[in-house]
């Protein structure tokens, strides 16, 4: 079964795919580590790659994609992967095509977790930590028992300027307009396949389950 995961941030895309490969025994394959995989193995691929992220810059296009070319070759992607942040883009795609092609795979679903950008934003924006001893906390999901002060240690709580409303809308807004092509794409293939991420996290998980056995 070889599946490709997309939602925008806050979604809880990496706890739904972490369930969906530990049910189906598939490997979790996301760029970043595919990208370690070939550092640390020294690949030439690897190396250039290294060279690219040392000095702060974008990895070319043709040296991700033959990463993942190599890491989908492992033996362990002989039943199946679960692609996660990528393809990114439209060429990456086209690119990602070719390479199941020649190695004889093809795609079976791209799944995309939908989730309400209000309320996304409301996940996103609910941090808060302790200035004094860096606990963390969430204001809807995990409140401290007084609001605004930590509860080990009376410390004032405080939210970082990643999470506030502007940043994050900012990031979901790149999100969205980064991802519809690819979405549109993979519809056009007849591959897409949509669930409801603001249902309860054990309904989305059966729900992709049963969307992936039903083959
Ligand atoms: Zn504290």
């Amino acid at each position: 079964m070889n599946v490709i995961f997309m939602g925008p941030p806050g979604a809880g895309k990496g706890t739904q795919a972490e369930r969906i490969v530990n049910t189906f025994h598939i490997p979790h394959i996301s760029t970043g580590d595919a990208f370690r995989l070939a550092m640390s193995q020294g690949t030439s691929l690897g190396i250039e790659a290294k060279g690219y992220v040392d000095k702060g810059l974008l990895v070319p296009d043709e040296i991700t994609n033959g990463i993942v070319r190599e890491r989908l070759q492992q033996p362990d992607c002989e039943k199946g992967f679960l692609l996660d942040g990528f393809p990114r883009t439209i060429a990456q795609a086209d690119a990602l095509d070719g390479i199941l092609e020649q190695l004889g795979k093809k795609l079976d679903h791209v799944i995309n977790l939908n989730v309400d950008r209000d309320r996304l934003l409301a996940r996103l924006t609910g941090r808060r930590i302790c200035k004094s001893c860096g606990a963390t906390y969430h204001v809807m999901f995990n409140p401290p028992k007084q609001e605004g002060v930590c509860d080990k240690c009376d410390g004032e709580l405080y939210q970082r300027s990643d999470d506030t409303e502007e940043k994050v809308g900012t990031r979901l807004d790149e999100y969205v307009s980064k991802t519809k092509p690819l979405l549109v794409y993979y519809q056009d293939k007849g591959l897409l396949r949509e669930v409801n991420g603001e249902q309860d996290i054990d309904v989305v998980t059966s729900e992709i389950c049963s969307l992936l056995e039903r083959g």
